[in-house]
């Protein structure tokens, strides 16, 4: 899709794998237990797990920090993630739980915390060279998308969105802690300028990405 730029699909979530100037940096870390499948989409693009540098979470939830804490201590990457939600994956407060099916799940999975050597607060800081953080809030309190400096842009959406038959469309709703916040985020990710976006449910899309974007939000009420 993008020179560097590589996405692993583990089981209905996706992750992705950024190759840069100084190291690898890794977007989410997928379900529990899934270190070894990293491992191998490491070894593929003829990386090793010394190589990641850097982990930035887009959100709390297991399906993306499942093996953020195993990672950060193999590899010795920095974890980076927003205030709002940096205390819920280390461990120090609970998720909130928004729904029963969230806390049925929750119940039976869940990610070992980690420490997060840079929190993330505010908008538009810049956590790695070519990475700018924006704060998109709704789906969790700290949800963070990264816009990627490359090619035209690449946004990291996280679960803002999700991609679906090459559009955008939304993650899933009875997760998110605040609608209207997120919708308000949707429209924020519309406002800025990427050719591609992925996500973390559901293919992702290319070419004039932003354009899809800005037709999802002018859905949202
Ligand atoms: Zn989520
Ligand atoms: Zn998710």
């Amino acid at each position: 899709m993008v020179d560097g730029v590589f996405e692993l699909s583990l089981g209905f979530v996706n992750m992705h794998l950024v190759v840069t100037d100084d190291g690898v940096v890794l977007v989410d870390t997928g379900l529990p237990r899934r270190s070894a499948r990293i491992e191998k989409a490491l070894q593929s693009i003829h990386k090793s797990i010394g190589e990641v540098r850097s982990i930035l979470l887009t959100h709390h939830h297991f399906d993306h920090t499942g093996n953020v804490a195993d990672l950060r201590t193999r590899s010795g990457a920095r974890v980076f993630a927003h205030a709002a939600d940096a205390p819920v994956i280390s461990g120090a407060i609970r998720p909130e739980i928004t729904s029963r099916m969230v806390r049925l799940v929750s119940r039976f999975m869940s990610a070992e915390p980690t420490k997060i050597d840079q929190v993330i607060s505010g908008d538009g800081s810049e956590p790695l060279p070519g990475f700018t953080a924006v704060h998109t809030p709704g789906h969790t309190r700290g949800h963070v998308s990264y816009l990627l400096d490359r090619d035209g842009g690449v946004l990291f959406a996280g679960d803002a969105a999700a991609g679906r038959k090459g559009a955008v469309s939304s993650a899933p709703r009875a997760a998110a802690v605040d609608l209207a916040e997120l919708d308000r985020s949707v429209a924020k990710l519309a406002s800025h300028d990427f050719e591609y976006a992925v996500f973390g449910h559901g293919q992702a899309v290319t070419g004039k990405a932003v354009e899809k974007f800005r037709t999802y939000a002018a859905t949202l009420p």
